[in-house]
C-alpha cells in the first residue's frame, strides 16, 4: 500500500479535501495511507514562527529551512529504516505533471510532498534533502497545498482497490495517450439532442468501435499536439 505524508502548514486544508468522496472511501478502507504533517510543529522558535525575510530583500515572506527539515525527518525516521521515500516539492519551477509522471510516482512506496507557502523555501532545505520538484502547471497559485492534493489524488485513483477495477482508469484522457470518448447518461433524449444511437444499440463491438473512433477525433480536434 502506497504510503503519502504531505508535510504543509495548513494541515487541515488538506485533510479536507482528502477525506471526502473516493480517496476519503479509500483511507478508510485501507487501501491507501496519507497523513498531513504540520510543519510548524517542528520549529524551534519560541513564537512558532516558520518563515522571515527573504535575503536580498523583496516584499515575500520565506519558509525557513530548519522546521521543514525537521518535519520531513521526522517522516522518514517514523516510515522505518527500510523505506526509500520519494521527496517531491510542488513548485512552479518544477517538472511538469503529466499522466506518465503520475503513473512512475503510483509505483513508489512512499513519497513525501513538501507544500511551500509565501515566496516559497529556504533553497538549502531543498538541496539538502534532494528533493525534487514538481509542477502542476506554468502559473502561480498561493500554496503548495493545491497542487500536492491534485497530485495525490491523481496517485491514489490508480492503486488497486481505489476504483472499481482498472477499466475505470485505464479508459481515460491521458492514460494511453489519447483523450476519452464523449460520455452521456439517461434520458436518451434531452432538449431535442439524442444519445448517439450505437450507444443505446446493445452491440458491444459496434460500440467499442465507436469509442475508439471517437477518442481519437476527440484528441485530433482538442489536443492534436498528443497525437505526434
Ligand atoms: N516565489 C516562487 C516562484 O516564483 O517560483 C513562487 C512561490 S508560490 C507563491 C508559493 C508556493 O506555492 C510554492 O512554494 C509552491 O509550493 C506552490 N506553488 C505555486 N505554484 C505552483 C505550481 N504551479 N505547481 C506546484 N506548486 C506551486
Amino acid at each position: 500500500m502506497i504510503r503519502i505524508n504531505i508535510a504543509t502548514l495548513f494541515p487541515e486544508m488538506c485533510e479536507a479535501v482528502l477525506s471526502e468522496s473516493i480517496i476519503g472511501r479509500a483511507r478508510k478502507a485501507d487501501v491507501v495511507e496519507i497523513a498531513c504533517r504540520d510543519i510548524r510543529n517542528y520549529t524551534l522558535n519560541k513564537h512558532r514562527r516558520v518563515d522571515d525575510k527573504a535575503y536580498g530583500g523583496g516584499t515575500g515572506m520565506v519558509m525557513q529551512a530548519q522546521p521543514i527539515y525537521d518535519c520531513v525527518m521526522s517522516i522518514i525516521s517514523d516510515l522505518g529504516e527500510n523505506a526509500r521515500p520519494r521527496l517531491i516539492y510542488m513548485s512552479p519551477q518544477g517538472r511538469k505533471l503529466d499522466q506518465s509522471l503520475v503513473k512512475e510516482l503510483a509505483a513508489e512506496d512512499d513519497l513525501i510532498i513538501l507544500c511551500g507557502h509565501y515566496e516559497g523555501v529556504d533553497k538549502r532545505v531543498l538541496d539538502e534533502l534532494a528533493f525534487e520538484e514538481v509542477s502542476t502547471g506554468d502559473y502561480v497559485v498561493t500554496g503548495g497545498e493545491l497542487p500536492a492534493l491534485i497530485l495525490t489524488d491523481a496517485v491514489c485513483r490508480l492503486q488497486e482497490g481505489v476504483l472499481p477495477n482498472e477499466d475505470a482508469y485505464s479508459n481515460e484522457s491521458h492514460y494511453n495517450g489519447l483523450l476519452e470518448y464523449p460520455q452521456y447518461t439517461r434520458p436518451e433524449e434531452w432538449r431535442g439532442r439524442r444519445v448517439p444511437e450505437v450507444l443505446i444499440s446493445g452491440h458491444h463491438a459496434n460500440i467499442k468501435k465507436w469509442q475508439d473512433e471517437q477518442s481519437l477525433a476527440v484528441t485530433k480536434e482538442k489536443r492534436p499536439d498528443l497525437l505526434k
